[in-house]
């Protein structure tokens, strides 16, 4: 069936549309402050409430505009549901450890929960059962683990052989009490709590170095310098790295998500395809009406090929499914994995004893963040966290996580020299209106996008992060880095970190 795409806005969220935007302007001077947060996304924003809590005078600066990143391309299930997570676990970080891991995150809803009531947050906030289902024999074995770790852990189960849609599967597991809501409805009132309690927030103000001392400062683009007791860094990918070697141990998997209007309903609850490829739904309020997300698809970045297929893919299957009467929105991207799937949360490295980092939510960062905001918290105030030992960045990975990082940075690795190597016949001549890719222009390899009159915008393709070669994304427009996520747009700009400069444009437009 062909659908339709009245009004759609490509690349751009329903979330995003929606909300609020609030404006703040740039640093323009030095400043201080006990904390400075860098980062406004869900973990910035909840880990400056958080901070301001516990009686902290806070300043966050972001790079672009607050909540433009992740947290505005999110699918916004609050569930300890992290996938088909737990069996793994347990088997990696030992029962103890796993039970402490569930505590975490159910707490962290529970903290979403109590926020919403206590300051009557407007946030759609829903309580749904969470569903992994399966339609094949390997994942009935998959869930049948995965239900005995539940119930070793105690976590709230049900075991289905069916779902309440059309979805001849064989199995699905559901968790109990789990929840969605508005993530940008969430987090706009903590930011104008945050404002009322005097945060000082930056919009457009990159963290570019740290100038590490006992009272550390965050060094701007500006060239001004951020001074803390305290500096925290949730800027997704780490801005800074201090030895940490960060990016050698988290890499960026896209995914896709698009909001449509369906013929059928979804009922209650949120659902996750555990088979591949991997489908995710729930229900969102678009305009007072139901519409439905539906997610998937995901790949390391810079890696999936034609960016539209994936979407196309989704909408098919959200067809089959439900019936789909009109796409509105559809978007794409990255979140950050670590070696062991477990995000680093604490201290940056251990000779960090006043500089902080969150990251690595692998795709369930609605409740980690909130982790984040509370385990940081206690670090900095020297009080003890059950969590700290699972979520430190300085912890040991056992083997078989050790293997997995091997193969992936192989995989950088290769993506970082078969880029270079690879040469090229195609020419801007080649590039239809609205096209971009690699193509050979006086005698050099470089990237274009041709636009719908005709401009043509040439940049060099070496990611300015660590030098790995970017791939067009001709859905989103976005010239993206296979290695460790950054995205530029079609003239070169930083559209998402972890690089900092503008790719070059060492050839003028047409
Ligand atoms: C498609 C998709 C669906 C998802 N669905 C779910 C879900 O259903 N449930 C769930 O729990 N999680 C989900 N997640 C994960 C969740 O959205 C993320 O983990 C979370 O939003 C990450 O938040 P963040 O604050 O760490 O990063 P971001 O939201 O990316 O915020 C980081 C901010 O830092 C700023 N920044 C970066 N570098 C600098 C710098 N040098 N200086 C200053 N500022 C800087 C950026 O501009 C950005 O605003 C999903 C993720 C994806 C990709």
């Amino acid at each position: 069936m062909e659908q339709e795409h009245k009004g759609m806005d490509q690349a751009k969220s329903l979330w995003l549309t929606e909300s609020k935007r609030h404006s703040f302007p740039t640093v323009t001077e030095d400043l201080t402050a006990d904390v400075i947060i860098v980062g406004g996304g869900i973990s910035g924003i909840a880990t400056a409430f958080e901070m301001t809590e516990r009686g902290f005078d806070v300043l966050i600066v972001d790079a672009d505009r607050l909540l433009q990143g992740t947290t505005g391309h999110t699918t916004a299930k609050v569930t300890s549901q992290h996938d088909v997570y737990y069996h793994e676990l347990i088997q990696h970080i030992g029962m103890p450890k796993a039970r402490l891991y569930v505590e975490a995150n159910e707490k962290a809803k529970e903290l979403i929960q109590t926020r919403v009531k206590e300051h009557k947050i407007n946030c759609q906030l829903e309580i749904k059962n969470a569903y992994l289902y399966t339609k094949e024999e390997s994942g009935v074995k998959k869930l049948k683990k995965e239900l005995d770790a539940y119930t070793q852990l105690g976590i709230d189960r049900e075991w289905k052989t069916e779902l309440p849609f059309d979805a001849d599967i064989q199995a699905a597991l559901v968790m109990t009490e789990q929840a969605q809501f508005h993530p940008l409805h969430y987090i706009n009132a903590l930011i104008e709590l945050l404002i009322e309690r005097g945060v000082r927030i930056f919009e457009q103000t990159t963290a570019v170095d740290v100038k590490e001392s006992e009272r550390p400062a965050v060094v701007t683009k500006s060239g001004h310098h951020l001074t803390g007791r305290y500096i925290i860094s949730c800027s997704h990918f780490p801005f800074y790295d201090g030895k940490g070697l960060y990016f050698t141990r988290i890499h960026p998997e896209q995914s896709y998500v698009v909001a449509a209007k369906t013929t059928k309903p979804l009922p209650d609850g949120m659902y996750l395809g555990i088979d591949q490829p991997v489908r995710s739904l729930r229900t969102a309020e678009f305009h007072g009406e139901e519409v439905v997300l539906i997610g998937g698809e995901g790949h390391k970045t810079g890696q999936g090929g034609d960016e539209s297929a994936h979407y196309e893919a989704l909408e098919k299957f959200g067809d089959n499914t439900l019936g789909i009467e009109e796409v509105l929105y559809r978007w794409s991207t990255h979140d950050m994995v670590t070696m062991d799937q477990i995000p680093y949360i604490g201290h940056l490295t251990k000779n960090h004893p006043n500089i902080f980092v969150a990251t690595g939510f692998r795709k369930w960062g609605m409740t980690t963040s909130h982790v984040a905001a509370t385990l940081i918290g206690d670090l900095i105030e020297g009080k003890s966290n059950p969590y700290e030992s699972i979520f430190t960045p300085s912890r040991l990975v056992s083997y078989p996580f050790v293997k997995d990082f091997m193969k992936e940075n192989t995989n950088v690795a290769a993506k970082l020299i078969s880029g270079k190597l690879k040469q090229t016949d195609q020419t801007i001549d080649d590039l239809k209106p609205g096209e971009g890719g690699i193509v050979s222009y006086e005698q050099k390899k470089c990237g274009a996008f041709k636009s719908e009159d005709g401009n043509v915008f040439l940049v060099d393709t070496t990611c300015t992060h660590l030098g790995c070669e970017v791939a067009w994304n001709n859905s989103d427009r976005t010239w993206d880095c296979p290695c460790h996520g950054s995205r530029f747009s079609i003239t070169g700009e930083v559209v998402e970190g972890p690089a900092k400069k503008p790719l070059k444009r060492s050839y003028k437009e047409q």
